[in-house]
């Protein structure tokens, strides 16, 4: 692959360096070789998005969502070629990578609804001759840092959002996946370049590792850092944020889990264990680490997956690009050694190992066979998030106890519950901790027209749809007096000299 062969982003001569390597998951080989920003670039960057803000949030929200509505177009007329791009830098199937790109245009058109929608409200004063308003204005330069795994969608989740609220962003995208991001980046420029209300460095990228991403992190004229990825980048950058009292929206590691009940119609249910658990090579935050199964039909349960796994170890795993493939590379190697880590672990305590080892497809990609591990119960490993296709299957013999154990990992993102029985559904709906409880669907993916997030080390942000919002800008009470007689003071205080 050559430069040449990235025509979303004509001027990537502009970025070139030595700082980030970046090599195609597919095949091992070198993309691109790109430079890091500089601290006085990033500087420059933030002056210049507070700049922009100062303009930007005047702008009318419908007409800020107008834009946005251009992106979406572009996007839309871009669609294939993004796609493409993602699964050559991040190695998820093509199918996923359109899948992608299609999230990005939805929460466009979300987002250009919402340019309409600000709402605030209206609320009874309890003196007369006073009115009492809640009101929302823009907040201000939005810092966004994303993981590789969903390298183009949660940025659009952040950026369609906040421009639409009157904000500037700044993205410091994975250092695995800069490729994508620039490519946005030169669409939104596109779109900007016709539009006269757009101000320079409206959005903006910033190239760079950890290092750079901190610079953004501890910056105090960025109100808002949404920073997705790893529990243990949360655990960093939400106490530096808030030690300068800015605000953090995190979105940070799963550990979802699956309850397969006695009633459960196994059609649905499948399906669903299968996807959550290789889909994607088992990197998404919503990926399905555990399966939770009831006593009664856990052999039955067990050897059903294990027989999928096989099929799909021995003829779905592959080069990404090609139409057939399920499963395509890990991201590198590193994640190829937490895998094994993982597997080594747990291997003391498991009654059955299946899968794990390398799957050889010709080139230099770090490929595997999905694994899949029958326990008797939840021991400690499976505690942690292990990104890759690694699937825990253990038993359970009420649905207390099912539940118990469920919630009994640090993580709380996604989860599910197989089952025919309302009252089995609703009593998994009260009791999950997590950000998401799905009845009948599995715990991947998720619709951007809800809030998205997680509770307790997933770190409980919300992001996309719903009022999520709200998040993004900055809420402003108002009481104005219009009255002709002498104001009263709240809760009836007489203050007279
Ligand atoms: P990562 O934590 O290694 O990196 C994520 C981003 O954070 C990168 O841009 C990285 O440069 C930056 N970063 C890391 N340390 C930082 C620091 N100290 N200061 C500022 N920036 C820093 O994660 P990853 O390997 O790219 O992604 C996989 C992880 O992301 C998994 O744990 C997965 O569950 C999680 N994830 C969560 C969600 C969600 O919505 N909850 C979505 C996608 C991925």
């Amino acid at each position: 692959m050559t430069l040449a062969r990235l025509p979303l982003i004509p001027e990537l001569d502009r970025y070139a360096g030595d700082d980030l390597k970046v090599v195609s998951p597919i095949d091992g080989v070198e993309l691109a070789s790109l430079r890091a920003d500089s601290r006085e670039e990033i500087e420059q960057k933030i002056s210049q998005s507070v700049e922009a803000f100062s303009s930007w949030r005047t702008v009318p929200a419908p007409r800020r969502g107008e834009l946005v509505r251009r992106y979406g177009e572009k996007l839309r007329a871009n669609k294939e070629e993004l796609a493409k791009l993602v699964t050559l830098e991040c190695g998820k199937i093509l199918e996923e990578g359109r899948g992608e790109v299609q999230e990005m245009i939805d929460i466009c058109d979300f987002a250009v609804g919402l340019s309409r929608q600000l709402y605030g409200l209206t609320i009874a004063s309890e003196r007369p001759g006073h009115v009492m308003q809640e009101s929302w204005h823009p907040l201000g330069p939005v810092g966004i840092i994303s993981a590789f795994n969903f390298p183009v969608a949660v940025w659009s989740w952040n950026s369609a959002l906040a421009l639409v609220c009157g904000d500037s962003c700044l993205w410091k995208p994975s250092e695995k996946t800069p490729l994508t991001a620039l490519a946005c980046q030169s669409l939104f420029d596109e779109v900007c370049a016709d539009f006269p209300e757009a101000p320079k460095g409206l959005s903006q990228v910033v190239l760079g590792t950890a290092e750079q991403g901190a610079q953004i992190v501890d910056d105090h004229r960025i109100p808002l850092i949404s920073a997705t990825g790893s529990t243990r980048m949360g655990r960093i950058v939400g106490p530096r944020v808030a030690a300068r009292f800015g605000r953090s929206l995190l979105e940070l590691g799963g550990n979802n889990a699956i309850i397969v009940t006695p009633s459960a119609d196994l059609d649905v249910a499948l399906p669903s264990i299968l996807f959550g658990s290789v889909g994607t090579a088992g990197q998404r935050c919503t990926s399905t680490r555990r399966v939770i199964v009831h006593r009664s039909v856990f052999d039955l349960v067990f050897e059903k997956i294990k027989s999928a796994v096989l099929q799909i170890g021995a003829s779905k795993v592959g080069n990404p690009l090609e139409e057939g493939t399920l499963v395509g590379p890990l991201i590198d190697e590193g994640a190829y050694k937490n895998l094994k880590r993982a597997i080594e672990a747990v291997r003391p305590s498991a009654l059955e190992i299946v899968g794990g080892q390398r799957v050889e497809v010709g080139s230099g990609g770090f490929y595997v066979h999905p694994a899949l591990v029958k326990l008797d119960r939840q021991v400690e490993s499976v505690c942690e998030e292990t990104f890759a296709p690694l699937t825990y299957v253990m038993p359970y013999d009420s649905l207390a106890e099912a539940l118990e154990i469920h919630n009994a990992v640090p993580q709380g993102l996604s989860s599910s519950i197989m089952t025919t029985d309302l009252r089995e559904a609703e009593f998994f709906k009260q009791n999950s901790d997590c950000g998401i409880a799905n009845v009948n669907i599995g715990t991947s993916g998720a619709e951007i027209g809800g809030a998205f997030g997680g509770e307790k080390e997933t770190g409980g942000g919300r992001e996309s749809g719903s009022d999520s919002w709200k998040a993004y800008m900055r809420r402003q009470t108002s009481t104005t007096f219009f009255g002709t007689e002498k104001p009263a003071l709240a809760q009836g205080i007489k203050f007279d000299v």
